[in-house]
């Protein structure tokens, strides 16, 4: 895959400026360039167009049953033009509107478990400061293990980790991974499919085969489905956490429009500087 991104998708980026109102980050304003069209959909990062994308996601019956948000087929979800998932452009549509992410020079970013698009378009922007990592390693993709990540600590500013937790058996080990190498004031997206109606995240250990996970937390490579505790297990590694409503960031046709999911919110976690 090129580094290039489609006109929309740099026009975009090109455009965002003012600051917003998200506290602690320097966050940019909407763009003229990237209006909602009503009826249409688009995508952000290819601009593909059309009245429907393709269904997407995993039709496994309990993520239907414990209305787990972010996980489950959805319609709409995948990009016909480039491949582009719900997931990732929400995040790429944060970064680009509420973020400095493409618009700061010596940004050190880590993208872990990159998607295609996203990690496409931040190896992009951000340059140098670009590093991804996986637990198996690809072309520009690092073999490195969230949960002993070999980096300095307070040595990134951004990191993305859009829907990795849930792969994860130790996964306040990563958490406390993640804490360690953020600089102070450093911030994390951390999405993961979370059931909001549940109050404690449901795992449990024995459950290990990938037809018995399938079952229980509906896919083969999932070893839970969060629960509202999971905000918790973020502060317990001392983290600041903010769940952001993208309605309310983009606007409800911006939702419709670029084809997200109407009710998976950002979750975004900061290190607190020291007073
Ligand atoms: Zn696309």
């Amino acid at each position: 895959m090129s580094g290039d991104l489609s006109g929309a998708a740099r026009s975009a980026l090109a455009s965002a400026s003012a600051p917003c109102q998200v506290k602690n980050m320097a966050v940019s304003t909407s763009d003229p360039s990237m209006v909602a069209r009503t009826g249409l959909l688009t995508c952000v990062f290819c601009g593909f167009e059309a009245y429907r994308f393709c269904s997407y996601g995993l039709d496994t019956a309990v993520f239907a049953e414990k209305h787990v948000v972010g996980g489950g087929r959805r319609p709409n979800g995948l990009c016909p033009g480039c491949g582009s998932v719900d997931r990732e452009r929400l995040v790429f549509l944060f970064l680009v509107r509420c973020t400095r992410v493409f618009h700061q020079s010596g940004l050190a970013l880590l993208h872990v478990a990159p998607e295609p698009l996203l990690g496409c378009a931040l190896r992009c922007f951000v340059g140098r400061g670009y590093r991804a990592i996986d637990l198996q390693p690809s072309p520009g993709v690092e073999a490195m293990d969230l949960t002993a990540l070999q980096m300095s600590e307070t040595s990134i500013d951004v990191a993305i980790c859009n829907h990795v937790f849930e792969h994860i058996e130790e996964d306040r080990l990563a958490m406390r991974e993640l804490f360690r190498i953020l600089r102070p004031g450093g911030w994390a997206v951390v999405q993961v499919p979370i059931a909001y109606g549940m109050r404690c995240t449901y795992e449990d250990r024995s459950i290990r085969s990938p037809e018995a996970r399938t079952v229980a937390f509906g896919q083969h490579d999932h070893v839970r489905i969060y629960g509202l505790d999971y905000f918790e297990r973020l502060r317990s590694v001392e983290f600041d956490v903010r769940v952001l409503e993208p309605a309310r960031l983009f606007g409800n046709d911006a939702i419709e429009s670029f084809a997200l999911l109407p009710n998976e919110k950002l979750i975004v976690v900061q290190k607190r500087k020291a007073p």
